[in-house]
Parts: structure tokens; sequence; C-alpha cells
């Protein structure tokens, strides 16, 4: 371990910290420790998930206890492991914060996100909501000098939609409808643009949320709460439905539209995060005589995290206008609020540890 290499040697840092499920607070930890084949990376901003809200209530059922929390960040190498050769000190990173084995039968496929010994930063191995983070050198990805951190702590979330729209295959010309405008809705909207559809329908009940939808390539927008929301779908549509419906809201309603307006050979990607035991009925029928399918998203693999990289380094996909709050982590409650609480509107919140 390269520890005598450490900036701060023997120092403490802030950090948010799970030891169990019913703890989760801001404590004085020791700066970590970090291998040979590892960075210590200064954390500079950590995106807050839905998933961290989850994480909190301690009903996560993905975690390792203890754990600092946060997988979606940004920084800056502090210090570097005595065999880390080609990041070096003062080198901006996005962190890839999912850890796959390589050696199970889904990682030798390329398929990491299958992969079978799986761990996380921010959920079985320390992440970024504190000062400092010690990980992989493999697992940092250099930014450009222009992508800020604020955009560098997006790419993780952007790779899940990568991840979504890649799985339902959208091609040139097709109609694609989009139910959910939160971070990850708003994040596949902008990446389903670049495949070029013919219609690209954004549904939702937030109008502020809503509103972002043509700036960010919407050709039409749907506030569910106004009208028979199938009926504006299905006139806009045509009456053979549509080609893709990527599901972000994770709710029982949306998951029924999707199934009443896919179309011939459609595509319903299930992005958003049912709770685990709800249960929604389907007509079988309805989908065979269709030839559609129902496509489950978990996750991302690596080259969806350097897609997303890539999108928002050529400003084809812009995180920014997402990025609606900012606190210093001591301030962290207040940050959890703005989500639970849906204050001001709020989209994504971020962290500065
Ligand atoms: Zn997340
Ligand atoms: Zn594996």
């Amino acid at each position: 371990m390269a520890v005598e290499a450490l900036t701060r040697p023997g120092e403490t840092m802030c950090a948010l910290y799970m030891a169990d499920p019913h703890s989760y607070s801001l404590v004085e930890r020791p700066v970590p420790a970090f291998a040979d084949d590892e960075c210590l990376v200064r954390v500079s901003l950590a995106s807050v998930c839905h998933t961290d809200v989850i994480i909190r209530q301690g009903i996560a059922g993905h975690v390792r206890y203890p754990f600092v929390p946060g997988h979606e960040f940004a920084g800056v190498i502090a210090a570097c492991g005595a065999n880390v050769r080609w990041l070096h000190p003062g080198d901006r990173v996005a962190v890839h914060t999912v850890m796959a084995c390589g050696q199970c039968a889904h990682c030798r496929r390329g398929d990491t996100n299958g992969c079978e010994h799986h761990e996380e930063m921010g959920s079985s191995r320390d992440g970024g909501f504190a000062e400092y983070c010690a990980a992989p050198a493999r697992h940092l990805f250099a930014l450009p000098d222009h992508v800020t951190m604020a955009e560098g702590a997006m790419v993780e979330p952007l790779a899940n939609a990568v991840s979504a729209v890649r799985r339902c295959g959208i091609r040139t010309g097709e109609q694609v409808v989009i139910i959910g405008p939160g971070p990850i809705g708003l994040l596949a909207l902008q990446v389903a643009r670049l495949q070029l559809p013919a219609t690209l329908i954004l549904v939702g009940t937030r109008p502020q949320r809503l509103a972002l939808g043509r700036p960010l390539g919407a050709t039409h927008v749907i506030d569910a709460r106004q009208a028979d929301t199938r009926q504006q779908l299905m006139q806009i549509l045509g009456k053979g439905g549509t080609d893709v419906v990527i599901e972000c809201a994770g709710t029982r309603s949306a998951l029924e539209l999707a199934m009443e307006i896919v179309g011939w050979r459609g595509r319903i990607g299930l992005e958003g995060v049912h709770d685990g035991d709800e249960q929604v009925p389907i007509t079988p029928y309805q989908l065979l005589s269709r030839s559609a399918s129902l496509l489950g998203v978990n996750g991302w693999t690596t080259l969806d995290f350097a897609e997303a990289l890539d999108l928002i380094a050529r400003g084809l996909v812009d995180p920014k206008p997402l990025v609606t709050h900012t606190f210093p982590l001591e301030q962290w409650e207040a940050a959890f609020e703005m989500i639970t609480d849906h204050k001001d509107e709020a989209i994504k919140v971020q962290l500065a540890p």
C-alpha cells in the first residue's frame, strides 16, 4: 500500500457513512489508503441519485455495510499508487463506479453489468460522498479540460440513459416515447434524439421538468395530468402506435400506458425502478399480437460509460440544465430533502465535499 504517498498523511476527512441500515451520518474518517494500482481522488462534486434516497432509508437490497455512499462523482487525482502509469496527480476524472470482476462468464463476454461478483463504489465499497475516495486507476476516466466537474458527476447517470437507448435499438425515423421526465428520462430523451427518430414524445406530470422537453429535443410534450394521455399520444403516433417506449417513471400507470401504446415490433425499455414487490398485470396477447418486447434495463457497461463521457465532451448531450442545486457536503440532509420532497422543482442535486 502506497500510504506514504498520501497528500495528507494521517489526516481525516469528512464523509457520509453508513455503518448499518439505520445509520446514515456525516463522520470524520481517515483519508483512505490506496493500493499500488489505485489513485486517491479528491472528490469535487457528487450527484445524489434516487438510489441514494433508497440507500439512506436502509431498504436497499444491493448494499454491503459499512460503506461511504455516492456512486455518481468526479474529482481531481490527489495521489497515485506505485503502479499507476497513465494518470497523474492533478488530472481531472470521472469515476466509473461499477467494478466488474473481469473473470465471470458475463464479464468474459464483455457484458460487465451482468457481473456475478459485481461491486460498486457507493454501495459495497466506499464512494463519493466524502472528501477523498480511493479508486482503481482503470476506473478513472480523464475529463477533457472543457468538461466541468458538474458534468463529470453526470457521466454515470448518462451511462444509464445510453444503456436504455441502446437496449431499445432505436432506428432512424422511428417513433419514440419517453415516460418520466426525471434525470434519466431527460438524459434518455437527449440520447434518443441522436438516433434521429421521426417523433420523440416526452410524457410526465411535473411542468417545470416537462418545460425542458422541447429545448432538449422532444418533438411533443404531454402533461399527463391535463387530459387523456393515451388519446393524445395515439393522435400523434397514429393507429400503429409507437416503435419504442422508454419507461423512466417506475410507476404502474407508466408501464400500463407503455403497453397500451406500443406498436408492431415495438420495444418497451424498463428503466424506471419499480418497488420490488409491485405487480402490474399484462395482457400477453397484446404483446404477442404485436411482436412487441418488454426489455429490462439494469445498469450500464464500460462502453456505455465511455460513450456517455464522449457525448458530453462533444456537446451532443447537455446535462447542465438538469443540475438544479448544489450543496456543501455538510448540508447533505437539505440536499436529500430537495429530492424526497420535490422542493423548488429540483431535478438533480449535487454535493460538494
Ligand atoms: Zn444513480
Ligand atoms: Zn464478473
